[in-house]
């Protein structure tokens, strides 16, 4: 999903160069240690299940720290900064820049993951919120689960995502928010891209991940859910309201179903 980069940068915490791409087009992992993070690829993936997106979380709550004790870190090392081009090539959308300076980005790091509110800009608190690309095998292939919310005049076609609950994970609120906006039951089955935006001010980071229908669950509030609806991937670009939802799809690839 992410374009080769000519000096290979690591998709955890976006420390670059590493010394090889950690994996190769044909899949193989590096087995390279990041020496900024301590991600191993091939190693922490695989063999313990680990996510990029699990590992980065850790890595930013526990402070961002370099990781190596073997490896200096370089002299210009610049976490914040790290994180903002990841979130370049993981939300394809053009993001908000913060008048001042400061990137958006680095409202990610704090968005992402972690720190609960202050961003760098005092006073801006960061929204966390997660949801799904929720997708069932269906009569016309894959299909995939859309809402229609009671906003714009009942008619904005989005994702079933909401606001993190106190202490809950993404991964957790993801499963939830699906539930409780399209009555499906659902399994996480990969991460699938970060959305960020700005609402009245504030920060808002939007983690998704590509999930698959597993049963029917709770029904969902019809006072903020108008219609759900199973959709072809085609349908789906053509209703969707959002750009940032539609860039988003159209980036990802087909899920492992
Ligand atoms: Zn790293």
């Amino acid at each position: 999903m992410k374009p080769a980069a000519p000096s290979p940068a690591c998709p955890v915490c976006g420390f670059s160069p590493l010394a090889e791409a950690p994996r190769s087009p044909a899949g193989g992992a590096s087995y390279e240690i990041c020496p900024c993070c301590g991600f191993q690829f091939g190693y922490d993936d695989d063999a313990r299940g680990e996510t990029y997106l699990n590992h980065r979380q850790r890595w930013i709550a526990g402070g961002m720290k370099w990781w190596s004790r073997g490896q200096k870190a370089p002299a210009n090392w610049h976490p914040e900064a790290q994180l903002e081009s990841l979130r370049r090539v993981e939300a394809p959308q053009k993001s908000s820049q913060i008048p001042g300076g400061r990137a958006a980005g680095s409202g990610y790091s704090a968005a992402g993951m972690g720190r609960q509110t202050s961003d760098v800009r005092d006073n801006v608190s960061t929204v966390r919120a997660a949801g799904g690309l929720v997708w069932r095998r269906g009569a016309r292939g894959l299909e995939l689960a859309l809402i229609r919310r009671a906003r714009h005049g009942d008619n904005e076609w989005s994702l079933p995502k909401g606001k993190l609950d106190p202490g809950e994970t993404f991964e957790e609120a993801a499963v939830r928010e699906v539930e409780e906006e399209t009555g499906i039951r659902a399994r996480l089955l990969r991460f699938a891209g970060v959305m960020q935006y700005e609402v009245k001010g504030d920060n808002k980071v939007v983690c998704l991940w590509d999930m698959e229908a597993i049963g029917e669950g709770r029904a969902y509030d019809n006072g903020e859910v108008k219609e759900v609806r199973w959709v072809t991937r085609e349908e789906a670009l053509k209703l969707l309201t959002h750009e940032q939802n539609r860039e988003l799809l159209r980036h990802l690839p087909p899920p492992p179903l």
